[in-house]
């Protein structure tokens, strides 16, 4: 399916109002490849390939060629034991795949639940929430290069993964391939990850047991009940883009010097942490934007939303220079208190 000088607010969660030159929705790989070739000799015209657009900021029209995959397959390509790998269509909605994974038994995913966005983009962000990340399951990522249409698979070992990193989003790489199906790793035994973010305490709020004795009135924890757990936070914490624009987190969580962290630490002793290693540390961006007083403030029409510092919203209206003015505000808050830059984790188009 093709569009030419179309509005892409349908296709970033920001809601921000801009065109582009075309689009083109494919199905199948051969019909990426007609639209590569067709390209030939039109090399000076950019490409960008989207998926959900829920971590993009559109700063004006896009003129050129917008990608977006369609690709909706999901293959058992093997069985071993209690392990299994799925070939899943980069055009899949993760958070779709995630179910009927769940309904499947096909375990490994649930502490993912209701992140936006498709399964191709995935494995570009690393997408990862409550202790898991993306790159924990995957297994490889089948990818068409945008250039010359030829296919090229990437193992995991290739996709040089690191918090919100892939190799997808590095110099020379950055753009040139189109993710078209991803290998996921599960399993059919359920090994909860419980550990994280307020998880246990949400289970027991909703009278979910994690042990083998059930009290009356209880249930039992399963997949499913985890998965409904989560995306319940997530909804207490989160904006739905479809009432408030957004990209979810817009920073990401810096990682610092331990020694920087122990001085800054005397000055502000409340500052949460997380460990990374025996050198470094990583700090919550959310928590700095707080107490440099963000958390519900607007500029223009841009805000920070009121239940989670981390989060810019679109108040109506806001154009991507407007939320550029807000991150750059705040990351100039963030740096003269703190001694610490902050950067965005979403994609600046
Ligand atoms: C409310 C909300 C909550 C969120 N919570 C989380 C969270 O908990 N954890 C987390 O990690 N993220 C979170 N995000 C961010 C976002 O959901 C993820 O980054 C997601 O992976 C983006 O998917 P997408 O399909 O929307 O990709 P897009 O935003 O459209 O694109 C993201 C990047 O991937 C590239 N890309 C997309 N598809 C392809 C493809 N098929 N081939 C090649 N390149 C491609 C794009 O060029 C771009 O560089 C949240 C976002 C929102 C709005």
């Amino acid at each position: 399916m093709e569009y030419t000088d179309v509005s892409l607010k349908p296709y970033n969660t920001f809601g921000i109002d801009v065109r582009a030159r075309r689009l083109v929705v494919y199905d199948d790989i051969e019909e990426l490849r007609r639209v590569i070739a067709a390209r030939e000799g039109l090399d000076a015209t950019p490409v960008l390939h989207i998926g959900s657009g829920s971590n993009l900021l559109f700063l004006g029209d896009y003129e050129g060629l917008v990608l977006y995959c369609n690709i909706r397959n999901l293959d058992v390509v093997r069985e071993d034991g209690d392990s299994m790998i799925l070939n899943v269509g980069a055009g899949w909605i993760m958070d779709d795949f995630i179910a009927e994974c769940v309904r499947n038994r096909w375990y490994g995913l649930e502490n993912l639940s209701h992140i936006p966005g498709q399964v191709g983009a995935s494995a570009v962000q690393n997408i990862g929430a409550y202790g898991v990340e993306a790159a924990d399951n995957i297994v490889s990522v089948h990818c068409v290069d945008l250039n010359d249409g030829s296919a090229r698979t990437f193992l995991k070992t290739e996709c040089n993964y690191g918090y919100r990193h892939s190799i997808f989003k590095e110099d020379g790489v950055r753009g040139r391939y189109a993710v078209v199906s991803v290998d996921y790793r599960l399993s059919r035994k359920f090994v909860p990850r419980l550990e994280y973010g307020g998880v246990l305490k949400a289970l027991e709020e909703n009278h979910i047991s994690v042990s083998a004795d059930v009290p009356p009135g209880w249930r039992p924890l399963t997949a499913q009940n985890l998965r409904e757990t989560i995306i319940g936070i997530r909804r207490q914490k989160l904006p739905d883009p479809k009432i408030l624009g957004n990209a979810g987190s817009f920073f990401m969580n810096p990682v610092i010097p331990k020694a920087q962290f122990d001085v800054l630490r005397t000055e502000f002793p409340d500052m949460p942490s997380y460990v990374v290693d025996e050198e470094r540390v990583k700090v919550p961006a959310g928590w700095m934007i707080e107490q440099c007083g963000w958390k519900g403030r607007s500029l223009g029409r841009a805000a920070v939303h009121d239940r989670q510092a981390l989060v810019l919203v679109n108040k109506g209206g806001a154009t991507g220079k407007d939320i550029v003015a807000l991150c750059e505000a705040i990351r100039a808050s963030v740096l003269s208190r703190f001694g610490i830059t902050i950067s965005p984790e979403v994609n600046f188009i």
